[in-house]
């Protein structure tokens, strides 16, 4: 039987709400022998600073290098998210994403046949959309340097740097390559190359590696701007779309908003082997934290992910899926999705999502 070992980090917020239930349908898949996982839990974030003063421990970080998948909750909240670069909630994770190599963020956007209904767009518009985005996460304008803030004449100056290497488009184009040849589809390559010289050297990387290893699949060249036009106008043209960190982070969120809720959002972060970490896309939702009542829909996606990335089980990744969407169609629903109707709390979904592996 395939498996292996997972940090299981809780965070903060409805960090450990969503994971529990995300544990529930792991350790569903455990008990019924289709998968072989065990389980430790670490404390990253807000968590970590309240017991050992920062907001992740040298242990955390080997344990997560001993796993192969750390399965991540959210971190942060009022308190944590201030203070000097390294001691605030979100540098553990950064930490964790850096010293694992993780440079291919997978976001995931597809609409549920049961939430058609449920976005701001036309359900004609959004039926259907399936398509990921692979946003390259170590390098860009976020890490770049010089970077700064200077007096000016008349107040400051702030300044970053976005830069990018040909080998480290290369990294993360391949991996989109790869996956858009999994799923026998296309890729787009975002870029703002008819203004900026760094994007000037993500098109011509992207091109040549198009050319020496990948011709097979089919690669068109969009800027951003009207990648984001396209994906409001017609989602559904998108198969796989990889881009920088920045455009990533903010086309990902944008995006986000075919599906209904930021809470049914899954991501995967994957270096070059098989491990990566999985989290969803939203934080630790501090106004809601405490109530039992967030979407665990992103998070049990998340884990999905990890089943099919690093454990090599997409068959029991679609199982999950098929099983979310089951108890969506069925019109069970969390408060961010029911509007004006009835909604179930957060392990309510879950046992309605076990009941549903259990029935499928
Ligand atoms: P957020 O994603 O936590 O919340 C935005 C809005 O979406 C809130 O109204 C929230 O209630 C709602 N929401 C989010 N997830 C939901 C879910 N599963 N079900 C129902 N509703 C949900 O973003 P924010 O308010 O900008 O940030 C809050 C905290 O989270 C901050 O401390 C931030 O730093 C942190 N954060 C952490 C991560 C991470 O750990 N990767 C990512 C984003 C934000």
């Amino acid at each position: 039987m395939s498996g292996g070992h997972v940090l299981v980090v809780p965070g903060d917020g409805i960090g450990p709400e969503v994971v529990a239930v995300a544990r529930r349908v792991l350790d569903w898949c455990v008990a019924k022998d289709l998968v072989g996982l065990t389980f430790e839990e670490a404390a990253v974030g807000g968590a970590a600073i309240e017991t050992i003063g920062r907001p992740i421990a040298d242990e955390t970080v080997a344990r997560a290098k001993a796993s192969d998948a750390v399965l991540f909750g959210s971190v942060g909240g009022p308190g944590w998210d201030e203070g000097p670069p390294g001691t605030r909630a979100g540098d553990g994770l950064f930490r964790l994403r850096r010293e694992l190599g993780l440079f291919a963020n997978l976001r995931p956007i597809r609409v549920s046949p049961a939430l058609e209904h449920h976005t701001s767009l036309k359900p004609e518009t959004v039926r259907g959309v399936d398509f990921v985005i692979v946003r390259e996460l170590t390098g860009g304008i976020y890490f770049g340097e010089p970077r700064g803030v200077e007096p000016a004449e008349g107040g400051e100056r702030g300044f970053n740097t976005m830069t990018y290497t040909s080998a480290e488009v290369r990294r993360v184009a391949n991996s989109a390559f790869a996956l858009a040849r999994k799923r026998g589809g296309w890729l787009h390559s975002v870029d703002k190359s008819n203004v900026l010289e760094v994007s000037g050297v993500w098109r011509r990387a992207v091109t040549a590696l198009h050319a020496d290893t990948h011709a097979d699949t089919p690669l068109h060249h969009i800027l951003v701007d009207n990648c984001c036009l396209q994906l409001i106008r017609d989602p559904s043209q998108f198969d796989v779309l990889v881009m920088s960190n920045m455009f990533g982070d903010i086309l990902s969120d944008g995006a986000g908003a075919l599906t209904g809720s930021l809470g049914m959002l899954p991501s995967a972060s994957l270096g070059e082997g098989t491990r990566g970490l999985y989290e969803p896309i939203h934080g630790t939702a501090p106004d809601i934290a405490g109530q039992g009542i967030a979407n665990p829909c992103g998070m049990i996606l998340s884990a999905a992910m990890m089943l099919e990335h690093s454990f090599d089980r997409k068959d029991l990744a679609d199982r999950i899926v098929a099983a979310v969407d089951d108890v969506l169609l069925a019109g069970t629903f969390t408060a961010d999705l029911a509007g004006s109707g009835p909604a179930v709390s957060t392990d309510a979904f879950g046992d309605a999502v076990i009941a549903a592996l259990e029935r499928g």
